[in-house]
């Protein structure tokens, strides 16, 4: 199998990495479209969206990323990685774009008005009681019937989903990366990379 890339512009690169690392899955830092051709699947990490959809514009990865989600390559956004998957942004800066692909619309910094961070255990797919670290994080507003909703959280009297997979794409508004968790990673690479 050729390697899992990892979006070397901004974020949690080496914790994603890590993570592969203690799976034995493996996995490298990418940000060159020519080695964007040698992966087997893309992980788009935490971080901040507004200054990674810039860094993805400077370093020209937009189309041609936008291209390999089409032609079917597997991709994991966790957080701001979720908000670059996402088809709609809400809260987004001025001319803020998101790659595309996941037909769900997400709030950026929905939790923040009442918790900055906060961690708790969920239950994502078949997976009991995952840690669940949110750092300002998005929640999502709208799915697609397209897309499969693996978790949600209540708040304000209604459920949002935290965490979907639509065919390949996976996305989570939390970080497993940052845990020593390698569940959702595993998860991953056996049932959304390998199906
Ligand atoms: N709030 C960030 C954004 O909009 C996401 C935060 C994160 O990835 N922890 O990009």
């Amino acid at each position: 199998m050729l390697p899992i890339g990892v979006l070397n512009l901004q974020g949690d690169v080496a914790e994603h990495l890590n993570i592969f690392k203690q799976i034995g899955v493996p996995a490298l830092p990418v940000k060159r479209t020519n080695e964007i051709a040698g992966i087997s699947a893309l992980i788009l990490p935490g971080g901040e969206s507004t200054t990674l959809w810039k860094l993805l514009r400077i370093f020209n990865l937009m189309d041609p990323l936008r291209e390999r989600i089409k032609e079917g390559l597997p991709v994991y956004g966790t957080c701001a990685g979720m908000i670059l998957l996402a088809n709609h942004v809400l809260d987004g800066i001025d001319g803020q774009e998101s790659i595309g692909g996941l037909g769900i619309t997400v709030r950026r910094n929905a939790f923040g008005r009442q918790v900055d961070s906060f961690e708790m255990d969920l239950k994502v797919g078949s997976i009991e009681r995952f840690p669940a670290v949110f750092i300002r994080a998005p929640w999502i507003e709208n799915v697609e019937s397209t897309v499969e909703v693996l978790a949600s959280v209540w708040r304000e009297e209604r459920e949002y989903p935290v965490a979907v997979k639509q065919g390949k794409l996976l996305a989570t508004s939390f970080h497993p990366e940052v845990t020593a968790d390698a569940r959702i990673h595993q998860y991953f690479v056996e049932a959304v990379v390998g199906a």
